[in-house]
């Protein structure tokens, strides 16, 4: 007997050695939620728990062709995108984006905590002018709001002229993640319709987070995927990384990972 085929949700994003964020941390979340993650590699990543000691990318062709395969085939009910590294990957993937029939959740990432870039500096403008314009949802925190936009979000009274701000540039949807705010972190959810929904959890005293953007931003995916609404997949997604963040655990040295498998 043949099984009945979960949903497919792609990831574009970079390759974690240390198996703690980009792409490592994207199939995972996938499979914990039921869908069948692929990826297509944008660029390899020598990583560990103390940071990104060397990346390469990926020529724009092995990106454009890996995409193809899988689209052309397989097929896509969401698609996620994390580190894109360089100007050139920027405008491979958005063009290949804005032919894809499916919602489209794009993690703009900048910088990894330990603050090594992860994308190139003269790539930004691309990102905005590009990339955004092609997302359905789009997930910054808020050093990559800064990035985007140029605007200090230091309250939460701010968060929503920065997801405002954001919304000119072209996303349906924008996700402010207030996770580097104190107190509790809280999250915005706003839609170019003016939808707005607030997420909020607990803060857990935990340092073992590496990986919570992507997770966070392939959950809301693979949610998506399945036929959420979108504040339903915020929501589900939320509840999941939560999860995630509360069973993070030591590796290495230094900051360990979200835990996939409680
Ligand atoms: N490595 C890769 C390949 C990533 O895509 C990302 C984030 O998106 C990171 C590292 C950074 O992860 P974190 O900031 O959670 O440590």
């Amino acid at each position: 007997m043949v099984s009945t085929a979960p949903p497919r949700v792609l990831t574009v994003a970079g390759s974690d050695s240390g198996g703690g964020a980009g792409i490592q941390a994207d199939l995972k979340a996938m499979l914990a939620l039921g869908v069948h993650g692929m990826s297509v590699i944008t660029a390899v990543t020598a990583q560990n728990s103390l940071g990104v000691q060397g990346y390469w990318e990926l020529p724009a062709e092995a990106v454009r062709a890996q995409f193809r395969s899988v689209v052309d085939d397989i097929g896509v009910q969401a698609v996620k995108t994390g580190m894109l590294a360089s100007i050139e990957l920027v405008e491979t993937v958005s063009e290949l984006l804005a032919g894809v029939d499916a919602p489209v959740v794009v993690d703009p990432v900048g910088v990894s905590k330990h603050g090594d870039p992860l994308l190139a500096a003269d790539a930004v403008t691309t990102v905005r002018e590009r990339l955004l314009p092609v997302a359905t949802l789009a997930t910054p925190n808020l050093h990559e709001v800064t990035q985007l936009t140029g605007l200090v979000v230091e309250g939460e009274d701010r968060m929503r002229d920065a997801a405002k701000a954001l919304l000119d540039l072209g996303p349906q949807w924008v996700l402010v993640k207030g996770g580097h705010l104190a107190g509790d972190a809280a999250d915005l959810l706003l839609g170019a319709d003016g939808e707005e929904h607030w997420y909020r959890a607990p803060r857990y005293d935990n340092r073992h987070t590496h990986g919570t953007g992507c997770t966070l931003a392939s959950s809301i995916a693979a949610q998506l995927a399945k036929g959420d609404t979108m504040p339903d997949a915020v929501a589900a997604a939320k509840e999941y990384i939560t999860g995630a963040i509360r069973h993070g655990f030591a590796l290495g040295a230094g900051i360990g990972p979200v835990d996939h498998a409680w």
